[in-house]
């Protein structure tokens, strides 16, 4: 879609350069911004791309990080001696973007947690794996955010005008739990209308995520695998249920439930 109102684009080459006039907007693979109409105040883009970040590096600790630019693409292509036990939970995230050719060679896993679509795999994988998203701030200053607390509702995020989603980092432990996941949908290649997500650690500890039918992610964490009554219980006090053209909100919520247990079924097995 053209965007009549854009009069300029920036390939900033420096953290100096990325600093936004009024009107400029961050553009990630512009999947999103350029699918639909956008406020005439947006004037201006400042392409990230030309940032030249490594999308994949490995960590000191044995984790790994994910570029703001690394594509769905260079996701789905990433070694499993990288992602570990965890790999399989990566691959599902990769495919849960239904998207042609072009848009999963383009979009970015950056530009997916910044839109904070309900509907956000890449904030599902990273709860999941404990991963921390690393922001520049627009005044300069830098900071690490948990990726539990990056999303704050439906397309809002702890994003200040200006601050730049840099990096998604994955620790090293989690990449060795074995995972689980779940999405559902209306329609079989439609957009999710509810996720979840398991991670079970080797010393037992496990990690459920419920996302798409709230409004932010949930992260639910327990010792070791509870009783099927003691995980509802935990699901009970969320109350950012909501329903959309993707399903109605009792649909949801009921299927969240089903789902979050299913995964500690499938976990329980997984010692
Ligand atoms: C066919 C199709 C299917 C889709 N399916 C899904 C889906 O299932 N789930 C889903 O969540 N989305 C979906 N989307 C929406 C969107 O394409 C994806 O979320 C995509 O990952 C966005 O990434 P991008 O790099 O293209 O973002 P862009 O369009 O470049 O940017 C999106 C927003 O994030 C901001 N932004 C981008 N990068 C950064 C950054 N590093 N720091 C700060 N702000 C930034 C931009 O300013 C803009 O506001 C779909 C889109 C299409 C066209």
């Amino acid at each position: 879609m053209d965007l009549v109102h854009v009069r300029s684009m920036r390939t900033p080459r420096s953290r100096a350069e990325l600093a936004l006039a009024p009107g400029e907007a961050l553009l990630g693979g512009g999947t999103y911004l350029f699918s639909t109409p956008q406020p005439p105040e947006v004037t201006g883009l400042v392409d990230l791309t030309a940032m030249g970040w490594r999308a994949v590096v490995p960590r000191d600790d044995g984790g790994l990080r994910l570029a703001a630019t690394c594509t769905w693409a260079q996701l789905a292509a990433i070694p499993e001696t990288a992602t570990r036990t965890a790999a399989p939970l990566f691959r599902q995230a990769a495919r849960a973007l239904l998207a042609s050719f072009k848009v999963w060679n383009t979009a970015t896993v950056g530009g997916n947690m910044a839109l904070a679509y309900p509907a956000s795999m890449m904030t599902v994988l990273a709860c999941a794996l404990d991963a921390t998203v690393r922001v520049w701030d627009a005044d300069g200053g830098k900071r690490r955010v948990p990726a539990e607390d990056f999303v704050t509702g439906d397309m809002t995020t702890v994003l200040g005008p200006g601050d730049v989603l840099r990096a998604i980092d994955f620790p090293a432990a989690p990449l060795d739990g074995r995972t689980a996941f779940r999405s559902w949908s209306k329609a079989p290649l439609g957009r999710a209308a509810g996720m979840a997500a398991g991670r079970r650690d080797a010393d037992g500890r496990l990690t459920v995520v419920l996302a798409g039918a709230t409004t932010h992610p949930y992260v639910l964490r327990f010792d070791g695998v509870p009783e099927a009554l003691e995980l509802a219980r935990a699901i009970d006090p969320i109350d950012t249920w909501f329903g959309d053209q993707q399903g109605a909100l009792e649909w949801r919520r009921a299927l969240s439930y089903l789902a979050a247990e299913e995964i500690r079924l499938e976990l329980a097995e997984a010692a």
